[in-house]
């Protein structure tokens, strides 16, 4: 077991801080009569919501098999993202990293935080260069790591063995943004939370468990990470509407797996099909639900497509003539392979077709 110093790590007026006790902390039990948060007696959404999700976590437990007091539920990986900058970064003085091109919220956070965010070029598979990054690890003000895998927008994973190298070596707070790992063939670093004090996984139900419109995420770490994330958090962070979406979700795990596999099935036709258009260059190969091709000219095509009102995701600024395209369902993806079928039928042979 690797060995850190927190008090190196976060913050001072974070480590003194005391945090706000909500009348849902002071008393937890089930009562008769609740006259301590200065609710309204009537209705049904009338009363505060549980300030530490207990129901979602003892779910939670179960299934990812860590202790309760790991998980952090936060609204949306959002706030799991800006909490770490609001924890571990002095505003105008740390510094954080990440690769490039990888999720455009790590820099929005980080500008929002006054935060310097370091961004490495990834190499020509997308991996990450080892040997540019070493240079940075020994940096006292460099306090976070992104590291998003399976990453978007390339789709790929990073290697393991690249992931636990900056977890040994560096002594500051490594975050794997796990957002797709259930599309992923691979494992989740979360068993590999034992071993490191210093890893934060940040996962979200707004990809594979379908409910992107109640922003909840979650963050497993040690035990003294989470509490520290509980410390900052607003007292009641996540609604009470959201908690119960969350759990009736948990609550069907075959249907969770049901929508999973047809998308992963759905995705294998996507890639079948994209590489008979002739305006695809390259599909690259994706562990999320989601695909990244380059094109003759991803400005030209996005265009075309929103004129057909099929949105896609234009990484050209990213990836040079690259486009994002989510797995949708199959009348969906059906459609998207019909507007791109024609718009690869170059002028001449329309004609010729007549
Ligand atoms: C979609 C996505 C998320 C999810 O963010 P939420 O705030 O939980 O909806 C997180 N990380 C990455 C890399 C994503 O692509």
């Amino acid at each position: 077991m690797k060995k850190i110093n927190l008090n190196k790590i976060v913050r001072t007026n974070i480590q003194q801080l005391k945090a706000y006790s909500s009348a849902r902390d002071e008393f937890k039990g089930v009562a008769e009569v609740y006259l301590d948060a200065n609710e309204n007696p009537f209705g049904t959404l009338n009363r505060y919501p549980d300030p530490q999700q207990i129901a979602i976590k003892k779910r939670l437990s179960e299934i990812k098999d860590v202790n309760e007091n790991q998980i952090f539920i936060g609204n949306g990986s959002d706030e799991v993202i800006d909490l770490a900058f609001r924890i571990f970064c002095n505003p105008g003085k740390d510094i954080a990293l990440t690769f490039t091109p990888s999720y455009g919220m790590y820099n929005v956070s980080a500008a929002i935080n006054d935060v310097e965010l370091i961004e490495l070029a990834l190499n020509q598979e997308f991996q990450i260069n080892t040997d540019v990054l070493e240079c940075y690890l020994e940096d006292e003000n460099l306090k976070i790591i992104f590291i998003c895998s399976p990453n978007n927008p390339t789709g790929n994973c990073f290697e393991d063995e690249t992931i636990e190298f900056i977890l040994s070596k560096f002594k500051g707070i490594v975050i794997i943004d796990e957002a797709y790992i259930d599309f992923s063939s691979k494992e989740s670093f979360i068993n590999q939370l034992k071993n490191y004090p210093n890893l934060i996984i940040s996962q979200t139900f707004s990809k594979a468990w379908g409910l992107a419109g109640v922003r909840v995420g979650a963050a497993y770490a040690s035990k003294e990470i989470i509490d520290i994330y509980n410390k900052v958090k607003p007292p009641y962070n996540i609604s009470a509407l959201n908690q119960e979406a969350v759990l009736n979700k948990l609550d069907n795990l075959a249907q969770f797996e049901i929508e999973k596999n047809i998308i992963l099935n759905e995705k294998e036709k996507l890639e079948k099909q994209l590489q008979e258009i002739e305006l695809v260059k390259k599909i690259y190969p994706s562990e999320a639900n989601f695909i990244l091709i380059e094109v003759t000219n991803a400005n030209e095509l996005y265009n075309s497509l929103v004129a057909q009102k099929i949105i896609t995701r234009n990484r050209n600024s990213l990836v040079n003539n690259c486009i994002r395209i989510t797995v949708g369902s199959e009348k969906e993806n059906k459609k998207l392979m019909t507007a791109l079928k024609e718009l690869s039928v170059t002028p001449d042979e329309v004609e010729n077709s007549f």
